[in-house]
């Protein structure tokens, strides 16, 4: 195992003071309502990525909208991704990423197909072994061999992860 087989997470705050925290449903269907973008850095016809501003609170959020073009099946996917920064240093950090290792960043919001759900990695020094529910919701992208480490989805919010 090294370090380039098994990247780094990387832990984010938590951004417990935005409505989206508690209630990321909040955003199905009203994203320009609740978010403002401040700046781009792509713009592309299968992925896009920019820093939006919580018109509420102020919270930043990097987002990714990325569409997966399947050649051989045809059906494509999209996958909306928004991540709380606070620094200069963790946006240009996210900058730096691709769609892969942007998977390293907790918590993140993920808003491909139904519902929208933070992805959260428990730290495992913080909390004792997570239950698992005993059917796991819809998997998240990438999740089949990665990326490498287990993802827990957050049901009820911050509550439920302390
Ligand atoms: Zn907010």
């Amino acid at each position: 195992m090294t370090e380039e087989e098994h990247p780094k997470i990387i832990h984010l705050h938590k951004p417990t003071q935005c409505v989206l925290w508690e209630q990321p449903n909040r955003i199905a269907g009203k994203f320009v309502e609740l978010l403002e973008e401040v700046e781009s850095y792509e713009d592309g016809s299968h992925l896009t990525r920019s820093l939006y501003k919580c018109r509420e609170c102020g919270q930043l959020y990097f987002h990714e909208w990325y569409e997966w073009v399947d050649w051989k099946e045809g059906k494509d996917k999209i996958y909306t991704t928004l991540i709380p920064v606070q620094t200069p240093a963790e946006i240009e950090a996210l900058k730096q990423t691709d769609n892969f290792t942007l998977l390293m960043y907790f918590p993140r919001l993920q808003l491909d197909g139904g519902k929208p759900r933070w992805m959260v990695k428990t730290d495992p020094h913080f909390r004792p072994v997570t239950v698992r529910p005993p059917t796991r919701p819809k998997r998240a992208p990438f999740d089949r061999g990665w990326p490498p480490f287990a993802v827990e989805s957050a049901k009820t919010g911050p509550d439920w992860l302390l």
